[in-house]
Formats: structure tokens, sequence, C-alpha cells
């Protein structure tokens, strides 16, 4: 009798089958895919220098609507599916905090930056502007100190303005597979 061995999928496998064939959905009405959503925030990342685990979590800040078939569908009728919370869940069983934090900050630090920054809500896109209202809208002055205090919540502000830029229409990125080296390295050990 012949015992098959599975050899256990490596995590980053997994994670790109998603970004690439699930990344090609809108991405909450803008003008990029998901995917390129996600390539263009990694990119900006790289660019201003982050380690390899805030770059993961640019990558990978927005797979809570890609694991989540109903998300689209109840953003749609107003309900917010809590995407950066599903995100953490499913990331964790990989990556560590320095991964896993900011992504599941990045909605807060949308709601801190409306509240620290007057020219940041006019910057936002529609979409954004929009689904803050579902997200709690700004946060008053006990939230944003409370928050800003929370492990991660800096990274978690600079991933929100890579993010908020990561929306351009034909931007050219590098492909999926330029950021593996800096996944693999932020799993963990
Ligand atoms: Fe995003």
């Amino acid at each position: 009798m012949s015992v098959q061995m599975t050899v256990p999928a490596d995590p980053v496998d997994v994670i790109f089958d998603i970004l690439a064939s699930k990344g090609d959905a809108d991405y909450g009405g803008e003008c990029v895919s998901q995917l390129q959503h996600a390539l263009q925030c990694a990119m900006l990342a790289e660019q201003a220098g982050a380690p390899s685990p805030l770059i993961a979590a640019a990558l990978l800040h927005d797979i809570g609507h890609l694991i989540d078939d109903r998300a689209h569908q109840m953003r749609d009728s107003g309900v917010d599916a809590r995407h950066e919370a599903q995100a953490e869940r499913y990331l964790k069983q990989w990556f560590g905090p320095d991964v896993t934090q900011p992504v599941r900050l990045h909605v807060d630090a949308k709601r801190y930056l409306c509240a620290t920054d007057i020219a940041y809500w006019d910057s936002l896109s529609d979409g954004s502007k929009k689904s803050l209202e579902m997200q709690g809208g700004p946060f008053d002055r006990t939230e944003e100190l409370e928050f800003i205090d929370l492990p991660y919540a800096r990274d978690a502000v600079m991933l929100r303005r890579w993010d908020d830029m990561a929306k351009l229409k034909d931007a050219v990125t590098p492909p999926l597979k330029h950021f593996r080296p800096h996944i693999t390295s932020a799993l963990l050990g």
C-alpha cells in the first residue's frame, strides 16, 4: 500500500493564487482592480524604504475583500463587512503582528487621519468617503489618542497613505513575483 505524502503548500503560493485569480475584481468602484491596487500599494511602501513586513502588509491589506465573496454584496447594501478583521484572522496563520496589525488597523487609520489632518478627508476618493461613513466616521479626540497609542498604529497610518495613493489608473508596477522575497521573509519562522 502506498502512502501519499501531502506537502504543505507554500503560504506565498496560496496568497499569490488568491491575488492572481480574484484580484481582477474591481476595487470598490475605483478605477483600478484589486490586484493593481495591491501592487501599487506595495510598490509605494517599497519606494518609501519600508521594511519587508510592512511591504507585505501593503500588498495584502485588502485580502479580506478577496477571501469573502459576500463582501461586495454587503457593501452595496450599506453593511460594513469588516474586511480588515477578516484579513487579520486569515493572515495570522502565517504572519506576526508586524504584518497583521497594520492590516487590521488600516481602516481605523483612515478614521484617525480624518480627525487629525484637515486636508486628508478632502483628498479621499468618493468611494473612500462613502465607506468612511459605514466604518464609523472620523474619530473623536479620545478615540484618536487611544488609536495612535496602539502598537503598529503608526505603521497603519503609513500604510493608509499608500493605500489612498494606490488608485492610479494605468500606473506601472512590478509584477506580483517581485514582492515574493518580502512576503517570504515576513513569514513566521
Ligand atoms: Fe485598500
